[in-house]
C-alpha cells in the first residue's frame, strides 16, 4: 500500500511522482503538448487506472491526466484538504423540549472524498448540527455518532445497538421524541426493525435521511433533518417509528411515513420515499404538523396501547429474502436449507408466485421446519395463493402469505419473530397479524 503522502498511487505513476519529487497535496503545473493545467494532486483511489493522477482545479472540478502525455511539471505551491466542519458552540435554551439526535451514518452524515470523487461518511451529527444552527430554535439537541457507515453496511447487530440506546434514553432521559440519521438505502429496513422490536414507545422516534450530501447546493440533508426535530419536538407528535423525508423533489414539504410501509422509490431523487398501499401518516409544511384522517390511514394497531413501553433486542439472523425470477433453480432453495436458515420470504410475482419447479424444494424447506412466507413484488397489491393452481399447490407446500406486508418488512417482521418466539405455529400466526400497521385492509385505489 502507498504511504499517505502518495495515497493510492501505485505503479508507473508512484514513481512518477517520487521521481518529480511530488506529493498529494502538492499544487503543480503540468505542461501537455496541448494545454497546460494548474491544480492540486488528489489522493487516488487505489483501484483505478494506474497511469492517472488526480488534480483539483481552482474551478473545483476534479481531472486526471495521463503522465505520459506530460512535458513539464512544476511545483507552485502545497494546499492541505479540509476535511471537517468547525463544531460551534450553540447556545440552548433550556426551555425547549430535549431530542437527542442519534447519528448512524449515511449520506446525511457525510462529505464529498477527493479520493473517489464520491462520498464518504465523515460528519458527526455534532458537526451537522453546529452546520445548521436553526435547529436549535426548536428544541435542546443533543447529539450521538452511534456508527458512521453507509447504510448498505447495516445489519441486525446495529439495530440492536440503536435499541440500546433507545433503551437507555428511556430509563435515564426521558426526552419528548429523538431523531436518527441514517442512510436511505436500507433506512426502511431499520424503521421495521424499530417498529417491531418497541412496543408502546414513550416518544416518537423518527427517522430520516438524505440523498444529496451536505456539502452539496441540492442538499436535502438540512430540510429533513429540520423537519425531523421539529416533529420529534412536537407533543403532536405520534409516539412510534416514523420515516420523515422531503414530500417532493422541491423544499415545500416533508412526509411522515410509518415505520411499516415505506420504500425508497428513486435512487436519487429527494422525494424517493413513498408509503406504499395506504396513505402516509402526515406532512409537514411550513412549519406545521397535519395528519391524515384516520380512515385514510387504512391501518389498524393489533398491539394495545395500554401494554408499557417493552424493547426485544433479538432478531434470527438466518432468514432470507429471495427474490423471484424466471429460470431460478431449486438449488437457490437448497443453500437455505444446508445453512440452516430458519425462515425464508420470498418475493414472489404477482399474487406471491414462484415456479413450481421450486415446490419439492419448498416441500422439504417446510418439513425442516423452515417457516416459508410469500409476498408480492409487485409492492402494490396483496397476495392471494387460492386463484391460480400453481398458489394453491405453494399453499399445500406450506408457504403462508403474508397479504401486504412490503418484501423487506416482511424479511425484518420474520427475523424479529424467530428471534423472539419458538413455537412456528404462533410465528405464522403473528406473520398473517397487522402488528404495526404492516398490512393495510384495503389498499384505496391511487394512479401511479
Ligand atoms: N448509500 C447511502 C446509504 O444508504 C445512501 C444515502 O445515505 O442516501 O448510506
Amino acid at each position: 500500500m502507498a504511504e499517505e503522502k502518495y495515497a493510492g498511487y501505485r505503479g508507473s505513476t508512484l514513481d512518477w511522482l517520487k521521481k518529480q519529487g511530488l506529493e498529494v497535496w502538492d499544487e503543480i503545473e503540468v505542461t501537455k503538448a496541448d494545454s497546460s493545467i494548474k491544480g492540486v494532486i488528489l489522493p487516488r483511489n487505489e483501484l483505478a487506472d494506474p497511469n492517472f493522477i488526480s488534480l483539483k482545479l481552482s474551478t473545483g472540478y476534479n481531472i486526471g491526466f495521463n503522465i505520459e502525455d506530460v512535458l513539464r511539471v512544476r511545483k507552485i505551491g502545497r494546499f492541505q484538504g479540509k476535511y471537517r466542519i468547525p463544531k460551534v458552540e450553540i447556545a440552548q435554551k433550556p426551555a425547549l423540549p430535549f431530542v437527542p439526535i442519534l447519528g448512524c451514518g449515511g449520506t446525511i452524515a457525510s462529505r464529498l472524498d477527493y479520493q473517489t470523487g464520491g462520498t464518504i461518511p465523515a460528519l458527526t451529527p455534532e458537526e451537522l448540527f453546529s452546520s445548521f444552527p436553526e435547529i436549535a430554535e426548536l428544541a435542546r439537541v443533543e447529539t450521538s455518532l452511534l456508527f458512521d457507515i453507509f447504510s448498505e453496511n447495516i445489519s441486525f447487530g446495529h439495530y440492536v445497538k440503536i435499541l440500546t440506546e433507545i433503551e437507555s434514553l428511556i430509563q435515564n432521559d426521558a426526552p419528548q421524541g429523538i431523531v436518527l440519521t441514517h442512510g436511505t438505502d436500507t433506512l426502511a429496513f431499520t424503521a421495521a426493525a424499530l417498529s417491531f422490536s418497541i412496543t408502546n414507545p414513550p416518544f416518537p422516534i423518527v427517522i430520516t435521511g438524505s440523498q444529496r450530501s451536505s456539502d452539496r447546493p441540492s442538499s436535502d440533508s438540512f430540510f429533513n433533518l429540520y423537519n425531523s426535530v421539529l416533529y420529534a419536538a412536537s407533543p403532536k407528535a405520534k409516539k412510534e417509528v416514523v420515516v420523515i423525508m422531503h414530500e417532493k423533489s422541491s423544499d415545500t414539504s416533508c412526509t411522515i411515513h410509518r415505520g411499516t410501509r415505506i420504500r425508497k422509490m428513486h435512487s436519487s431523487r429527494r422525494d424517493a420515499f413513498k408509503t406504499i398501499g395506504g396513505s402516509p401518516l402526515g406532512r409537514i409544511t411550513e412549519r406545521k404538523i397535519s395528519f391524515a384522517k384516520e380512515e385514510e390511514n387504512l391501518s389498524i394497531e393489533v398491539e394495545l396501547k395500554d401494554k408499557p413501553c417493552q424493547i426485544t433486542k433479538k432478531f434470527e439472523e438466518k432468514v432470507g429474502l429471495i427474490y423471484h425470477y424466471p429460470g431460478i433453480q431449486p438449488g437457490v432453495l437448497d443453500y437455505y436449507i444446508e445453512a440452516g436458515y430458519k425462515g425464508i420470504v420470498l418475493a414472489g410475482t404477482g399474487l406471491g408466485h414462484v415456479s413450481s419447479n421450486l415446490i419439492p424444494t419448498i416441500k422439504k424447506a417446510n418439513e425442516n421446519e423452515i417457516v416459508i412466507v410469500t409476498t408480492t413484488q409487485c409492492l402494490h397489491g396483496f397476495t392471494g395463493l387460492s386463484v391460480y393452481e400453481s398458489g394453491r399447490q405453494l399453499q399445500k407446500a406450506g408457504v403462508v402469505s403474508v397479504f401486504n406486508i412490503l418484501p423487506e418488512t416482511a424479511y425484518i417482521k420474520l427475523a424479529y419473530l424467530l428471534g423472539n418466539y419458538r413455537k412456528t405455529e404462533k410465528i405464522i400466526e403473528l406473520m398473517k397479524q397487522n402488528l404495526k400497521g404492516e398490512i393495510t385492509i384495503r389498499e384505496k385505489f391511487q394512479e401511479f
